[in-house]
């Protein structure tokens, strides 16, 4: 397989026009698989050239045949499903599975995007004054881009590019330079199921390229999935530049347990939720909040099955169980927050720091970790780490839970473990985030639903994915026809 790092523009995989790159590591191995070329503002000039080009014929082409690329586009990715998970697992660094359940979530989109005739379709009213009809249509924006990150590379594109493309726009992919092969993967099948050249288009690069995409005169609106930081940045950026702009940023996620929910199946929810994809997923949840005294056996669970869990080499091993963190950088901020709850007071009681993979000594690896007691005022209540790392904070009762939460300045998601729904009822009420879980690790939606990030994890109006997602990319028109009465046309029209 070649791991070059190419653009799409048109038809063609073309090389770079930039001089630097940076790294695309094999974090298994800690070994660089290839480098991604951050270009210049050039790329995005011939991307969205190609892109408006290619804009007119396929917005005149009807919905269903629009849709019918994204049948057989679903269609080999259901082929190639295995090839391209075990791509994700290489340049990622997640296991097996969670490459598989990525894929799975994002083919759900591709299927939800097949359903586009119904989805723009628009409403009609007859006689809405003497004569006079009316009716709206949706139609797409233009060229549309899409800035994604390294956490899911398949399915946060997936996320945006499916509704964007079978709505009759054309559209930029920029993938995180740190997963950049993910990306072409899909541009290849999405060209073999038939989507015209120009339609898709990829381009690679860091905050150069994202900056001109966000300001970039053919393009309409620019979707963005990464940290809060940037987020914003983007938002400013496209919105002041009169596009229209969708920005999810990062999380932090409260998951508040009390003492009537089941301990083993409290732990195996929070391990899948905390450590899965080693902690790297915007719906991790980083915060513990154990509720009351009666809470020893839930912990002693939690920390007993941690303990046991596997950290391996995900390149080669489709079994390992926890695979390691995208880069060099992320394991030392990570290792460097555990050292600072620790020197704050916190007690590390499940310790992923130094975690050693026999036959991958250099591999970018931070064991699942646990901090209990951890302070009001420490860091890890407030700033997403991005890593392994659950923070513990006792508290006494549901209210000083929800306050703790909705501390945050973050709004993805929370969770509550009860057996009590009256308690479940309260909290999914109060908490002030766009996702909540009710005895569910992650309250990711599927398809038909938003993605739905409130607060410094979302900028913008529209979210991605369901219906929110095809108003994003479709802009409304009504139409009032007036007809002269038959036979009167003569006088009329
Ligand atoms: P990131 O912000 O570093 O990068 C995201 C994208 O922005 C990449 O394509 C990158 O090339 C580009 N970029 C990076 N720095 C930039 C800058 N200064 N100016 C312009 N563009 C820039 O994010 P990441 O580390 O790749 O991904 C992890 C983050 O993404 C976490 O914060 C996570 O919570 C967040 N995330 C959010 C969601 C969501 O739906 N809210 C989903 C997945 C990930």
């Amino acid at each position: 397989m070649s791991f070059a790092v190419k653009n799409l523009i048109g038809e063609a995989w073309t090389g770079a026009n930039g001089t630097e790159s940076a790294p695309v590591w094999n974090p298994s191995l800690g070994v660089e698989l290839t480098r991604t070329p951050l270009q210049d503002a050039n790329v995005v000039d011939q991307a969205s050239e190609s892109a408006a080009t290619a804009f007119p014929a396929w917005r005149d082409t009807p919905p269903l045949e629009r849709a019918r690329v994204f049948f057989r586009f679903r269609d080999l990715l259901e082929r190639d499903f295995e090839k391209l998970a075990q791509l994700i697992s290489l340049e990622n660094g997640k296991t097996r599975d969670e490459a598989r359940g990525e894929i799975r979530r994002g083919i759900e989109v591709v299927e939800f995007a097949g359903g586009v005739p119904s989805l723009v379709m628009g409403q009609s009213l007859e006689n809405v004054a003497r004569g006079l009809d009316g009716r709206t249509i949706r139609q797409p924006l233009g060229v549309c881009a899409g800035i994604s990150p390294f956490n899911f590379p398949a399915m946060v594109p997936m996320w945006i590019y499916p509704l964007a493309v079978v709505c009759g726009n054309t559209f930029i992919l920029k993938p995180s330079e740190r997963v950049p092969l993910s990306a072409q993967f899909q541009a290849e099948l999405l060209l073999e199921a038939g989507l015209p050249p120009g339609v898709f288009n990829v381009v690679h690069g860091g905050r150069e390229v994202v900056d001109a995409l966000a300001t970039h005169p053919r393009i309409a609106a620019v979707s963005f999935v990464g940290s809060s930081q940037v987020a914003r940045q983007v938002y400013q950026l496209a919105t002041s530049h009169g596009k229209r702009c969708q920005a999810g940023g990062g999380a932090k996620n409260f998951t508040v347990l009390l003492p009537d929910a089941n301990p083993e199946a409290v732990a195996r929810a929070v391990i899948g939720s905390s450590f899965g994809c080693a902690g790297q997923r915007c719906m991790a949840s980083s915060v513990l909040v154990p509720v009351g005294d009666q809470i020893a056996p839930h912990l002693e669970c939690l920390q007993e099955l941690t303990g046991a869990i596997e950290v391996g080499r995900t390149d080669l091993d489709p079994a390992a169980e926890m695979g390691p963190v995208i880069g060099p950088e992320a394991k030392s901020r990570i290792e460097a927050a555990i050292d600072r709850a620790e020197t704050e007071g916190g007690e590390v009681v499940v310790d992923g720091r130094g975690r050693q993979v026999s036959d991958a000594p250099d591999g970018f690896y931070v064991g699942p970790t646990i901090i209990d007691r951890v302070q009001y005022e420490s860091p890890l209540l407030r700033e997403e780490i991005f890593g392994p790392v659950l923070a513990v904070k006792r508290v006494d009762d549901l209210e000083e839970a929800v306050k703790l939460a909705n501390q945050s300045n973050y709004g993805n998601g929370a969770v509550i473990f009860t057996s009590d729904g009256g308690a479940a009822r309260q909290f999914a009420s109060a908490v002030n985030c766009g996702m909540v879980g009710i005895n569910v690790g992650v309250p990711a939606p599927t398809a038909l639903f938003p993605f739905n990030g409130w607060n410094g994890s979302f900028f913008g109006d529209l979210h991605m994915q369901g219906t929110e997602g095809v108003q994003f990319f479709t802009q409304q028109k009504v139409i009032l026809s007036r007809w002269a009465e038959f036979g009167q046309r003569r006088q009329g029209w």
